[in-house]
């Protein structure tokens, strides 16, 4: 839906890779589109427009603290210096590392870096982008010499072929699976190759579920089928490649046939064929991929039998015709330019490349720049567990949730002498780490720039003053610059001053051989940064004019110019499943939630769509373990345990399972998928595999399941099974379960401190339900019941949470869970417009036919669009239920 014009504050969102343009009105109510951005042209996904639903200070972190007490900023600051100018003295600057992060805006992570490398002296700085995209920008690094995505969002909607692969970008980036659907023309064909069947496959005329980890196969038989067809561009290869017999010899090894890769990939030989002719058939033909490609342990091989592919065929940088990497985060580009990765310099120089290092060290006047590259995040946090590293800072990340080996991690976070968190939220499963801990401007009140999935780079903006002590990151990085006595280098006044820098840098002695170029910024004045328009680099003139592709030419970003082919010998999953752990458990991201959910947690209405961790798992699977749909169900893999409802569909491969990414401590008892996770890494990208870990299946055997919802929020655990939290507008909902009664009279009066003021206890069924009130306010509701088929939908308890004054009669459905007078709407489908499947199967039986249809009768669909698939599935579930014959 395109919003009405409007006045406001423009920025862009902060959670995916896409980077919409918003608008925030004032008065801060809603969030709206920016219709002038060029991503999104004034759309928005739910998770964007619910951006306003998340600025309160609830949570926040509202000051400095040294070992939980809290402290002003001039003490903190000289205490984070001291201990980093201590650890480096007495063991090296080495012992020092920062974690960082894509959500940090370009100018923090160029005052980290420059911090780190340049004056600290230690490469151990790395990103939470390595655990996103660094397979990419290593596969770009390769084939291109650069780490760069040669086309932009334009070329998804010119392409008459469409590949989509290892992206759910229908709920990941919804904006730009919009843009790729409204694209959508008569001729224009989409393959989808993923081993789940997603949202995404929706937009598919040809979907491959290939075997989990055969990328690279699928992809090396397309190289040989090019290499057999008039597709190849044997000019191309002449003027502007090489390595192509050494790629093509490794295809032929490894996927001689397209008999031998439907062998391999466990597909139909006719549908691999399919794919191969439509591919060598479509000049314009676009390769879009993200995590399912990269989030291996040959991510980066994978990547370059890509790319291979585009360069058999000329097929880089031209309109409609590229390789696309999409990137998970809002600014995983930006960190990517300033050198967040720990075996890069700044400004895309390079440890290894001739003069780069020298470069930085003149143009930083650096004292000690490290002579090479430092380590990457797994292998970061086994240095931090090892003790080498003594004093970590991570800033606006949560590794003790993200982090592959989760258990692992948490410990060597428990070892480190000393931990320094940045954060804007007190409560993270990482903060409970901290030694020191740093309050940090959140989204709406720093300034700054990020650079999305298409090189652009586009403002975030301030349009609200924090209530809380917070600085933005690049000022405290400033001072602690300064209070270790490099003050000519750290004397920064402004996010723009610190842009004009890195810009600078950008341009220093690049004779044009370093694509990433901002030479036409580096002067920009305060006021031109503050009205800066969104801007594709390089951006080599003042005024300021971007570059929408790059490498059209045939000219690449190595010493001759030519783009490199890579021999892809394809390796399989480093965990194979076997008897003890039979399932491959698939990882990913659902639709309304963002990372591990410290900002997106606290919007209620992000809550609606999917409130409980699941797993997916294959109706075979799920009979052979004794899970029911619906059902409470357990995955235990070597090195930890996942417990969530079982969701019992055939999108999963048999063999397969999936779970989401997104729950942490703070949500869940234990439903991270981390803990499934092996800490096993891509050997060039430094990447872990985190879509492919091991584990076995059972069922969880409650002995009674409940709901448990509070006005004000507490931990509700003990002694129990499962558990996971939902957030409402007045409370917090809890799903309880466990292996054994509790005596819930005690229960309830040790969690509130007193005895409920309403009860029903029925101890022969196993039932319990009780609540209490706060003068005419409810406090607290819990249900307890034998299986979780009798408990009730939260909704209406929740609401009843946000009454001022609750009457008798409301009073007396309390303990029923429901009011049997208002219409059951089901689980809600649309979170933006709140529409429920119930209403929407109704809507379905009336006569509505189409999601149009849908949309005009119940809104649904109408504004981010994310639901789509989801109210197509519905429409065909009812329009295919069996009609009983008369008589
Ligand atoms: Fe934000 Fe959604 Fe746009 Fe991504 S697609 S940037 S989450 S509004």
């Amino acid at each position: 839906m395109t919003q009405p014009p409007t006045t406001g504050c423009q920025s862009t969102c902060p959670y995916c890779g896409v980077g919409c343009g918003v608008v925030m009105p004032d008065g801060g109510e809603a969030t709206l589109g920016d219709q002038s951005h060029p991503a999104n042209f004034g759309r928005l996904c739910v998770k964007g427009s619910s951006l306003h639903e998340t600025l309160g200070t609830q949570g926040r972190l509202m000051h400095p603290e040294i070992a939980g007490e809290q402290v002003s900023w001039p003490s903190a600051i000289d205490a984070v210096a001291a201990r980093i100018a201590e650890s480096a003295r007495e063991y090296g600057p080495e012992s020092v590392a920062f974690y960082l992060s894509g959500q940090l805006l370009t100018e923090d992570y160029y005052l980290a870096n420059k911090l780190a490398k340049g004056f600290i002296g230690t490469p151990h700085v790395d990103t939470n982008s390595r655990l996103c995209m660094s397979s990419a920008a290593a596969a770009h690094k390769r084939a291109f010499g650069a780490d760069i995505v040669p086309g932009c969002y334009e070329d998804l909607e010119l392409a008459d072929l469409l590949v989509i692969t290892g992206s759910n970008a229908a709920w990941n980036h919804p904006i730009l699976y919009q843009r790729m659907k409204a694209a959508g023309r008569k001729g224009r064909r989409v393959v989808v190759i993923d081993p789940r069947r997603t949202a995404t496959t929706e937009l598919a005329d040809l979907f491959l579920p290939l075997k989990p980890g055969t990328d690279a196969v699928l992809f090396n038989g397309l190289l040989m089928a090019i290499s057999q067809s008039k597709a190849l561009d044997l000019a191309y290869l002449e003027a502007h490649c090489s390595g192509y017999d050494g790629a093509l010899a490794a295809a032929q090894e490894s996927a001689p046939t397209v008999a031998d890769v439907a062998r391999i990939c466990e597909l139909p030989e006719a549908d691999v064929a399919r794919f191969y002719d439509w591919f060598i058939e479509t000049p314009r033909s676009l390769t879009f991929f993200s995590q399912g490609i990269n989030q291996s342990a040959s991510g980066t091989d994978k990547g370059n039998a890509i790319i291979n592919c585009h360069l058999a065929t000329g097929r880089v940088g031209k309109p409609g015709a590229s390789p696309f990497s999409i990137t998970g985060q809002p600014n995983a580009m930006g960190g990517r330019e300033v050198g967040g990765l720990a075996n890069t310099l700044a400004a895309h120089m390079e440890y290894d490349k001739p003069g780069d290092r020298e470069r930085v060290i003149q143009f930083w006047e650096a004292p000690s720049l490290p002579s090479g590259p430092g380590l990457k995040a797994v292998d970061l946090f086994e240095a931090v567990h090892n003790g080498k590293i003594k004093v970590l800072w991570v800033m606006a990340t949560n590794p003790a949730v993200s982090l592959p080996d989760n258990a692992r991690v948490r410990e060597a976070l428990d070892r480190c002498e000393t931990v320094i968190v940045s954060d804007c939220v007190r409560d993270t499963d990482t903060t409970a780490y901290a030694d020191i801990l740093l309050p940090a401007r959140g989204w709406g009140e720093k300034d700054g720039t990020v650079t999305n999935s298409e090189r652009r780079i586009s403002r975030q903006r301030a349009f609200q003053k924090s209530s809380t002590e917070a600085m933005p990151d690049w000022w405290i990085l400033n001072e602690v610059g300064r209070a270790l006595g490099y003050k000519q280098a750290f004397a920064f006044t402004s996010a723009a001053d610190v842009f004009r820098e890195h810009a600078a840098l950008s341009a220093y002695e690049n004779d044009g051989r370093r694509p990433f170029n901002l030479a036409g910024l580096r002067h920009i004045s305060d006021e031109s940064y503050d009205q800066l328009k969104p801007v594709q680099w390089p951006v080599l003139a003042d005024p300021v004019l971007g570059t929408a592709r790059l490498f059209g030419d045939g000219r690449y970003a190595t010493p001759d110019r030519r783009a490199r082919f890579i021999a892809i010998r394809p390796q399989a999953p480093a965990q194979q499943p076997g008897p003890e752990y039979p399932l491959v458990v698939n990882t990913g991201r659902i639709r309304d939630q963002w990372h591990t959910m410290t900002r997106t947690g606290r919007a209620p209405r992000l809550w609606n769509h999917l409130p409980e961790p699941f797993i997916e798992i294959n109706p075979r699977d799920a009979m052979r373990a004794g899970v029911t749909d619906g059902q409470l169900a357990q995955l235990e893999g070597p090195s930890g345990r996942f417990t969530g409802r079982a969701r019992v569909t055939d999108a999963v491969r048999q063999g397969d399972v999936f779970v989401p990414i997104h729950w942490n401590r703070q949500f869940s008892g234990e439903a991270l998928a981390s803990d499934l996770i092996a800490p096993v890494t891509d050997p060039f990208s430094g990447q872990p595999e985190s879509k492919h870990g091991c584990a076995r299946l059972k069922a969880l055997h409650s002995a009674w399941e409940g709901r448990l919802l509070l006005a004000e929020d507490k931990p509700p655990h003990r002694e129990m099974a499962y558990w996971a939290k939902a957030v409402f507008p007045a409370c917090a909902s809890y799903w309880l379960a466990g292996e054994k009664p509790l005596n819930w009279p005690d229960y309830f009066a040790g969690l509130l401190g007193e005895k409920p003021q309403l009860v029903m206890h029925d101890p022969a069924r196993g039932g319990y339900r009780a609540a209490t009130f706060a003068g005419g306010r409810l406090k607290a509701v819990l249900i307890i019941e034998p299986s979780s088929q009798t408990l009730p939908d939260p909704a209406w308890l929740a609401s009843c949470f946000a009454m001022e004054t609750l009457d008798g009669a409301t009073r007396r459905k309390l303990l029923a869970g429901r009011d049997a007078e208002l219409p059951d709407t089901g689980a809600i489908v649309c979170s933006c417009f709140q529409v429920g499947e119930i209403t929407i199967r109704q809507a379905v039986e009336a006569g509505a036919k189409d999601t149009e249809s849908l949309g005009l009768a119940l809104k649904c669909g109408t504004n981010c669009g994310s639901c789509i698939p989801e109210l197509k599935q519905l429409i065909s579930a009812v329009q295919v239920q069996p009609v009983e014959a008369d008589g």
